[in-house]
């Protein structure tokens, strides 16, 4: 999972994109990168670690120009920090950068058959290679050869694929898996300086920089913002049924984001309706209500009101420890939790507490959560989930383990109830998912939770993310 955000046609474009890509830092953490035009040759910084650390106010005023592209960087499986970091940029047919979000599942298969060689492990340096390779195909390098060119490497990427190119001298190019997977909108700003558009992965990056929403960039669909009028040309490459990620709304997107003409928020509080109507069906009974801070709160907001139960914030979370916090030595990693996360002693001691999470993966911190809970004397404590059992990996860019470490891969829902310590274990349906999300099933992509993925991936293809995942996590242990 990463972010995204490309702009065209304001002198403050540097200072735009370091603006926007801090409202999109929830989609990636460890590396983030600009490339920038329309002053002399194009420049491109990127790092690894946070945005407000790799670029000095310096950097801004060096990285002059009048278009851009912004990257936010979520690990991958196998790749390599710095090698990886986005955008990437090439010279030849075109000079030209791109920054996607997503991941591509048939990557060996495709570096195979363009026969390439690369300095990467990150699948946007296969998708800016390849689509090189089909843009050395036509005759002129004009807007007709960028549709051409995409509507060929779609046939053969597999996967999830939110892209912006930046081509200086034609204009910024976008485009989306025919899936729509992972998010992607545009937007318009019309001032006394002219009109710029923006592209971005959450429409919380135009509002903060003042663009009108104009749309979601459609499943299948690529867009040129043309560099010399400002207008914008649109074509619909594929067209077929959309597999829209369903845990960008559960857990991944910012809760003041609208996804698919869905906001976040309201989803996340019809879920937890939802997962109100599944509690009532057992026996407990609840004094209090606390969410497991920061997605799970809307969710315990709308449990509590549905179920006409006092809400309280009953753990705090230490705002200033991010997910690149490292603990020192075996005693501090027992008490991560409580780093993490302290609890209001008064709001529990007593209390049946129905503890609420936006999901369980491995059920790990679930079980600390719980008995954090009943070392502060709660009499009872119900685990409430606001997501289904995630019983799979993610193929599409979503760092989720694999089967052998998801929790509700190989145990039943009493024997996960048993493990984590909780009195009752209540979790969302896949009906009540979706019914919260007010999306129509077809449309939505819930592979981790049935195993129907949307598109094809092959028994070895399944194993070498296995065994990539299971690498990056000894690499960790290590580190
Ligand atoms: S498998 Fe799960 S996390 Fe991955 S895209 Fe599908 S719904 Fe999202």
């Amino acid at each position: 999972m990463c972010g995204i955000i490309g702009i065209l046609g304001t002198e403050f474009v540097s200072s735009e994109l370091y603006t926007g890509l801090f409202a999109i830092q929830h989609r990636g953490q460890n590396g983030a990168g600009m490339y920038i035009a329309g002053d002399g040759s194009p420049k491109l910084k990127k790092d690894k670690g946070l945005v407000g650390d790799i670029f000095a106010k310096d950097d801004l005023e060096e990285l002059k120009g009048d278009k851009g592209l912004g990257h936010v960087r979520y690990p991958t499986i196998g790749s390599d920090v710095e090698r990886d970091a986005q955008p990437f940029k090439i010279e030849d047919p075109i000079e030209m950068g791109m920054a996607h979000n997503g991941n591509i599942v048939n990557y060996q298969e495709l570096v195979e058959m363009y026969d390439l060689s690369l300095e990467s492990t990150c699948d946007l340096e296969l998708i800016l290679h390849i689509f090189a390779e089909e843009l050395k195909k036509e005759e002129n390098i004009d807007e007709e050869a960028l549709f051409s060119a995409v509507e060929r490497i779609m046939e053969n990427l597999n996967g999830s694929y939110s892209v912006v190119t930046l081509i200086p001298d034609i204009g910024l190019f976008a485009f989306r898996d025919p899936r729509g997977i992972r998010p992607f909108i545009f937007g318009k700003k019309v001032t006394l300086d002219g009109t710029s558009f923006a592209l971005a992965s959450e429409n919380t990056v135009l509002d903060i920089l003042g663009y009108k929403v104009l749309r979601d960039v459609m499943p299948g669909e690529g867009i040129l913002i043309k560099e010399d009028n400002k207008s914008y040309l649109s074509r619909q490459i594929k067209n077929i049924m959309p597999k829209h990620c369903m845990f960008e709304w559960v857990y991944f997107a910012r809760t003041d984001s609208t996804i698919e003409r869905i906001n976040v928020y309201e989803a996340r509080f019809r879920l937890g309706r939802e997962l109100a109507k599944e509690w009532k069906k057992n026996e407990h009974d609840l004094d209090v209500v606390i969410p497991v801070p920061d997605t799970a709160r809307t969710h315990a907001l709308a449990l509590a009101e549905e179920l006409d139960i006092p809400y309280r914030e009953g753990l705090i979370r230490n705002r200033y420890i991010g997910r690149t916090f490292v603990m020192p030595d075996q005693a501090s990693r027992e008490t991560a939790v409580k780093t993490k996360l302290n609890p209001i002693i008064e709001e529990v001691k007593g209390k049946k507490v129905g503890l609420v999470d936006d999901s369980i993966v491995r059920g790990t911190t679930s079980k600390k959560l719980v008995n954090l809970m009943k070392n502060c004397a709660a009499e009872e404590v119900h685990f409430l989930v606001g997501c289904p059992p995630i019983i799979s990996p993610c193929y599409y860019g979503i760092d989720i383990p694999t089967e052998k470490e998801l929790k509700a891969s190989t145990n039943s829902i009493e024997e996960i109830r048993k493990d984590i310590d909780a009195d009752s274990l209540t979790y969302l349906t896949i009906d009540g998912l979706v019914n919260g999300l007010g999306k129509d099933r077809d449309e939505l992509c819930l592979a981790c939770l049935d195993e129907n993925y949307p598109t094809q991936v092959r028994e070895d293809i399944r194993d070498y993310f296995q065994e990539m995942r299971e690498r990056s996590r000894e690499k960790m242990k290590e580190n």
